[in-house]
Formats: C-alpha cells, structure tokens, sequence
C-alpha cells in the first residue's frame, strides 16, 4: 500500500486508499483543510465529508491512558482510542508529536495514539496493541501507521531524554547523534515498540512536520496554536 495526498470536500488528507477501500477511513489532515477545531459548522463538514456519525477529540496529557469505545463511550481526556463502534471519528491532536493508527481489518478494530516523546517512553503504541489484543484482535492481522512527525533530522533532545528512553530499554539506534547534538527518532522508537508487540507490517508517512511546515503544524517551527488533525474510523 502507499500514501496518497487526497481531497474530499475541501479537506486534504494523506491515507493509505487501499485500506480505506476496506473500510478503513483515516488521514493526517495538511495545514489546506478548513479547520482543526472541529466545532460548530466544521464539525458538520468534516462528519459530512466523511460520512461519519460523531467525533471524539479529548484533551491530551502527554500519558498513556487509552479508551476503548464499543458502544457510545466518550472519553473527555487521554491519549489514545480504541475504536469497535463504527461511524465515529477518533482524533489526535498533534504538531510534531507522531501519531499512530493501528488496525486489524478483519476483526475490524482501530486505534489512534499520541506518541510524542513522554508517550513513547511510556511505551502507550505498544500497550495499545496489547489492549486491542485482549479485546478480540489478531497480531497477525495488524498493521500499524506512522504518521507526520518531527523526525530525527530536526529533533534535538536533551540528555535527559536520552537517559529515560535508555532507562525504559530503548535501544541506541533511537538516537542520531550528530557534532555532539543528539536528535530522537521517534518512528524508530515506535517500531521498536510495535516490533515488541509482534506488529510487523507498518507503514510509514515518512514525513517531518518541521522540514514540511507548509503541509503541517510544527510547535518547534514557532506554531504553537496550530494543530495537525489525524484520525482513523471504522465504516462499519
Ligand atoms: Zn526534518
């Protein structure tokens, strides 16, 4: 499967169209969409434009507290869903923090996490895989998808993160170390985690919100107030 730059509506999103095709809607929205508030008329747009039947946006901590929503559950805060119920569109919220879709079509079953830096530490892609696994999901059937994030050319941690992904058993190779300047790869962390719970099949935007700050919201690139809107559903 490979990425698309897509249209519906107005709104521009990248997705796999191959996996909406099974029934899979998802996207990371670009900066041309009309909105990334989703309230009042926007969100009737975007529900519209997707066909879709609700929205769950929550207020991100940084954690790893993940949802799952079967039937009419709406979760005000944390950082990661997992969606049975269909129609309703999971959102996360990021501008550099990379976020992940994970789904098993045949089951079917979606989530979405936030796996900035605190996130991925604390390992919540690989304990969302887990969770979907207690919930009826196969790991053979599951694949994963690394959306548009701040990548390892641009970056720069401190020492203490270093420290804390070493603590957590993160291997070296997370780290690109350059004149004495370390820089975090946040996809290859979230591999790392994906690999650890048996997810093989993962594909990967690619991009870096900060070399591509015409497309996405970059917090390090000064767009503190600008959100990059991903989410993922189940058609049916
Ligand atoms: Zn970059």
């Amino acid at each position: 499967m490979t990425f698309e730059l897509r249209y519906v509506n107005g709104w521009s999103y990248y997705s796999l169209p191959e996996l909406e095709a099974k029934g899979i809607v998802h996207g990371f929205f670009t900066k041309e969409s009309p909105s990334h508030t989703f309230i009042g008329a926007d969100r009737n747009a975007f529900l519209e434009a997707f066909a879709l039947h609700d929205i769950i946006v929550m207020d991100q901590e940084h954690g790893d507290e993940i949802h799952i929503v079967t039937k009419g559950e709406r979760p005000d805060r944390g950082d990661g869903i997992i969606l049975v119920e269909p129609q309703v569109a999971a959102i996360i919220k990021t501008a550099d923090c990379l976020p992940v879709i994970i789904a098993d079509t045949l089951c079917p079953m979606v989530a979405i996490v936030h796996a900035g830096w605190r996130g991925t530490a604390k390992k919540i892609t690989q304990k969302a895989v887990e969770k979907m696994v207690r919930l009826g999901a196969g790991r053979e059937n599951m694949i994963a998808i690394l959306g548009p994030s701040i990548r390892s050319c641009c970056y720069e941690v401190g020492g203490e993160v270093l420290d804390i992904f070493q603590k957590e058993g993160f291997s070296e190779r997370v780290f690109v170390k350059k004149n004495d300047v370390v820089y975090l790869d946040l996809s290859r962390a979230n591999r790392e985690l994906l690999a650890g719970a048996g997810i093989e099949t993962i594909y990967d935007t690619g991009l870096c919100t900060y070399c591509t700050d015409d497309l996405f919201a970059s917090y390090r690139k000064g767009e503190q107030g600008s959100r990059q809107i991903n989410f993922v559903s189940l058609r049916r």
